[in-house]
């Protein structure tokens, strides 16, 4: 059983109540598919967690970003700021073990990557039909999962046409293509603040969402101490 996580964003607190989970559910793999970093105030531990607890991690825009403060000028203000404290945060080993992940992996029938394998560079968000049908044509295998827009959607291509699957639990079935965004571990955007991720598991294709209770009062302060924007704090409780 695979984990499938994203989105970490700096959260420890959050990061290690789902491990936690991960544990206590048996999975034995973790895949990590990026933005470890930007938002929260452990960029460094996060790094440091999941090169030990994940057998492979993708890059994301905010990981990028904080390699390359070039990469930040399309972010909001309040991103970029936060991007600069942590670039000005990582250490020089961290920053270096970031810019080396790749842009997607590829194991099987799976694709793992941070936005959409339709270019990954280009940092596409999946949000609409349009931009679905195009993951799809843009990707070879029949299963993707992706990170990135912080809400958990899972999409199906079945019988030719999309379906959108709300069930917790899922089984891809065999003729199904399947597009599976995990939600985020450090910062959802759903309306619900617990964590969220995902196991999968390779030989019965089934997929389960979970979502995980951590101590947000201790991320949130963290953030506040650390002089990162206020509203980085307050949306944690919020989940937006
Ligand atoms: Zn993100």
């Amino acid at each position: 059983m695979i984990a499938v996580i994203s989105d970490i964003h700096g959260n420890l607190e959050a990061l290690e109540a789902v491990l936690e989970d991960i544990r206590q559910e048996a999975a034995d793999q973790i895949i990590c598919l990026g933005d470890v970093v930007g938002y929260g105030a452990d960029p460094n531990q996060c790094l440091e967690v999941i090169r030990n607890e994940a057998v492979a991690t993708v890059l994301g825009n905010h990981d990028l970003a904080a390699c390359d403060l070039k990469q930040a000028d399309n972010f909001n203000e309040v991103a970029r700021s936060a991007i600069r404290w942590t670039a000005e945060a990582l250490t020089a080993a961290n920053r270096t073990a970031l810019a080396a992940h790749p842009y997607q992996f590829i194991e099987g029938d799976v694709h793992y990557v941070h936005a959409s394998p339709d270019d990954p560079p280009a940092w596409h968000y999946i949000l609409t039909e349009q931009e679905a049908w195009n993951a799809f044509e843009a990707c070879e295998e029949p299963i993707c999962f992706v990170g990135h827009s912080h809400v958990p959607l899972r999409v199906f291509l079945r019988g030719g046409r999309l379906e959108v699957i709300e069930e917790e639990v899922v089984d891809i079935r065999l003729d199904d293509r399947a597009l599976i965004n995990v939600g985020s571990v450090g910062q959802p955007r759903d309306g619900d603040w617990r964590a969220s991720y995902n196991l999968f598991d390779p030989v019965t294709r089934r997929v389960v969402a979970r979502r995980v209770e951590y101590d947000i009062d201790k991320a949130s302060r963290k953030i506040r101490d650390a002089g990162l924007p206020e509203v980085l704090a307050t949306r944690l409780t919020v989940g937006q």
